[in-house]
């Protein structure tokens, strides 16, 4: 057995680097490449509620533990006041272009639709670290979404496939004969690390029926897909007297298939009398999930502060971000509603957590488990006056806000704004203050941490 701690480090790191072994497991004494010392940790999935330290180490969880000496990592960032979550999750995001447009190949066509997706590391402004993009392509571009998006985002990005094969607001949403099971199976099936499931939307929410348009077509493909590849379904509904909500979650909706857009104005979430819809509790009962999917069209307050005070609150919580409400809408401020509603603050965590990992299948995801990716949201939450909005132009007044500081993803700081794991510019080490002399120079930076 060599000794490592009595060789130079130059020395270690060479023989580090020919072995193949990352530096960070020799560095001297050092159990973490990463202490985030001092805050409060609240981990649902763990039962974890109260101040902890986490370590982190090659971009694994490593220790969330009570009191981990500072002088067992090679970087500590101080978050006491602040508190630590698994990374946030999403499941309702929109990325790339969606679907092409019905003149594509005119003669006097654009060169490009106008894409409907958002950038999607912008989640990580949120303390997100994993998306899902909500059906935005469909199995004929899904190609496209992932080679142009998923495969090169810093956030993890998943996703619904559309039941429309060409995708979102390309022109072909209303066809029949895009909605293709058979070629939304075999891509899902093509797919299986990537692709969490089916998603429908937007389906003749007010024209007349006829052959080619009838009540539940969109639904009961979509239902058939997930079926046939054992996942579920996210669903974007429009009631109308032929397909009425009621049906949609008591019927037709299977045992872990999501409702998105709850508190949209279109449902009946709260009856004449004040009183919330039974059938919510019901479809509940039978396993039906319900998801925020906020958006710029899909979030009132006289649907949501109601239920949440008779005791509905959405299993997932996520934010519909598109080119329609980025401005807008945000994880952070979507959580901040929550708990300006009177949601207490474990109970937000969880349901932007733990809930939508377990809702795509995915329950590795959305907690600070030993092993896991190190996917971490700093969090910080502010007591004052505050307002917010709804999609039915109305405000509600709050004195809370919940506000990402800082977003680690598989042990990288992506987003760290405020420099709350920087040293003051006057204390960096001298590196810091060095002119590069080529362009292609390492630049000049006051530590090395891995970070975006
Ligand atoms: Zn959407």
């Amino acid at each position: 057995m060599h000794n490592w701690t009595k060789m130079p480090a130059a020395a270690v790191l060479v023989i580090a680097l020919f072995l193949g072994i990352p530096y960070a497991s020799f560095a001297q004494s050092t159990r973490y490449d990463l202490l985030l010392k001092g805050g409060h940790v609240i981990d649902p999935a763990n039962h974890i509620d109260e101040v902890r330290d986490v370590g982190v180490l090659q971009g694994k969880i490593a220790a969330v533990e009570k009191n981990i000496p500072a002088d067992q990592a090679r970087k500590v960032v101080d978050v006491s006041s602040l508190y630590v979550t698994p990374g946030l999750i999403d499941i309702h995001y929109h990325v790339g272009n969606g679907g092409a447009p019905l003149n594509w190949f005119a003669p006097d066509a654009r060169a490009h639709a106008l894409p409907l997706g958002i950038p999607a590391d912008l989640a990580l402004q949120s303390g997100v670290t994993t998306i899902v993009d909500a059906g935005t392509s469909g199995a004929e571009t899904f190609l496209q979404e992932k080679e142009e998006v998923i495969d090169r985002a810093r956030v993890r990005v998943l996703a619904f496939l559309n039941i429309v094969a060409n995708g979102m607001s390309g022109g072909l949403e209303q066809s029949l004969d895009q909605m293709d099971v058979k070629l939304c199976v075999d891509t899902i099936k093509k797919y299986p690390d990537l692709i969490v499931g089916v998603k429908t939307a937007h389906y003749w929410t007010g024209g007349p029926w006829d052959g080619e348009h009838v009540p539940w077509a969109a639904v009961d493909r979509a239902i058939e897909c997930g079926i046939l590849t054992n996942s579920p379904v996210m669903f974007d509904f429009w009631p109308r007297p032929e397909r009425t909500y009621e049906d949609l979650i008591l019927t037709k909706m299977r045992p872990g298939d999501i409702h998105t857009h709850v508190f949209a104005q279109q449902f009946p979430i709260i009856l004449p009398d004040g009183k919330i819809n039974p059938a919510l509790a019901q479809a509940r009962a039978r396993g039906v999930i319900f998801d925020v999917g906020h958006g710029a069209g899909s979030f009132w307050f006289r649907n949501a502060v109601p239920a949440q005070k008779q005791g509905f609150i959405p299993d997932s919580i996520s934010t519909d971000l598109h080119m329609g409400d980025y401005l807008t809408v945000s994880m952070n401020n979507v959580m901040s509603k929550f708990l300006a509603m009177g949601v207490p603050l474990e109970d937000v965590v969880r349901r932007s957590t733990i809930n939508p990992a377990k809702e795509i299948h995915r329950p590795d995801l959305g907690t600070l488990s030993i092993g896991q990716d190190a996917d971490i949201a700093v969090l910080e939450l502010t007591q004052g006056h505050f307002s917010y909005s709804d999609c039915g132009v109305a405000k509600m007044d709050a004195n809370i806000r919940l506000l990402a500081r800082m977003t680690i993803r598989a042990g990288r700081i992506s987003y760290d704004p405020s420099g709350l794991s920087m040293v003051e510019w006057e204390k960096a080490r001298p590196q810091y203050f060095t002119i590069p002399d080529r362009g292609e120079s390492l630049p000049a930076r006051a530590d090395d941490y891995p970070r975006d």
